[in-house]
């Protein structure tokens, strides 16, 4: 990599990129992609977190792998791929709720979120606010038609949602709310459950956009509103545009992780 085509960040956002300790939990179609990018931007740590192995299915969207690697941990896959650029890449082949994996979130300056479940979503955030560490969040859904009178697809798209210690967090706004959580319980409970569908085109897209949100937030890499917490992406009309829900949304409070007096300002 050659640091001149990074010089609009400036020597000194270069530099804060390169010092960053980061974080990808979730080693999947939108993981393997922040993960490669986090590498080849040269920052200087990437913990990689997911407790899964390869599995065939997974190839057509997990970047860098390939059939003769099926079975092996995910995070280990990424690790080894990756293993010749400047980035010390570590994988945590466990659950984000492991000592090592909540040890490892609580330590990086910022976090990935790239899983599939509301849940998870809300733990690592809850993890992460604990921290005062930033946390940007990618997902994408598609929701293919179930009847003929429907067209085959009905919406596809997803959201890069930024969570910043001390301002609003996932449930101010409204990205996490009960009726998810609630919903994802009874679905797992009944095992009714199906598979989110993906596609690596969206993953990357998404993936890429949260990695530029990075770099809005640590190297001034955005216009003069900053960084769009709740960006959503319409993958049918080719659309990307801050979320409604940011409307009426105080960014700079949370009711839900109260942190009195602590700030947090990037360091
Ligand atoms: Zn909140």
């Amino acid at each position: 990599m050659s640091d001149s085509r990074l010089a609009f960040l400036g020597a000194a956002g270069l530099a804060k990129i390169k010092s960053l300790r980061t974080a990808v939990v979730g080693a999947g179609g939108s993981g393997s992609h922040l993960v490669q990018q986090l590498a080849h931007l040269g920052v200087v740590s990437v913990i990689i977190i997911d407790p899964d192995w390869l599995e065939r299915s997974n190839v057509n969207r997990v970047v860098m792998s390939h059939y003769g690697l099926v079975g092996q941990p995910k995070a280990e896959l990424l690790q080894w791929r990756l293993r010749r650029l400047r980035s010390r890449l570590e994988p945590i082949v466990d659950s984000v709720e492991s000592p090592d994996a909540i040890a490892a979130l609580q330590q990086c300056d910022v976090c990935f979120g790239a899983v599939d479940h509301w849940g998870t979503r809300h733990l690592i955030e809850y993890f992460c606010r604990m921290a005062f560490v930033p946390l940007i969040d990618v997902g994408m859904q598609i929701t293919p038609g179930r009847n003929a009178d429907e067209p085959p697809i009905v919406s596809a798209g997803g959201q890069v949602v930024t969570s910043l210690p001390c301002g609003a967090c996932f449930w101010c706004m409204e990205f996490l709310h009960d009726d998810l959580i609630t919903r994802e319980r009874t679905e797992y409970a009944d095992g009714a459950r199906a598979l989110q569908q993906q596609v690596v085109s969206i993953n990357g897209l998404l993936a890429s956009q949260a990695i530029t949100n990075m770099l809005g937030l640590f190297a001034g890499f955005a216009g003069a509103g900053g960084v769009t917490r709740y960006i959503s992406y319409n993958a049918l009309d080719q659309t990307m545009r801050p979320h409604p829900n940011l409307l009426g949304v105080g960014l700079d409070t949370c009711s839900h992780y109260r942190a009195e007096g602590a700030g947090w300002a990037v360091r």
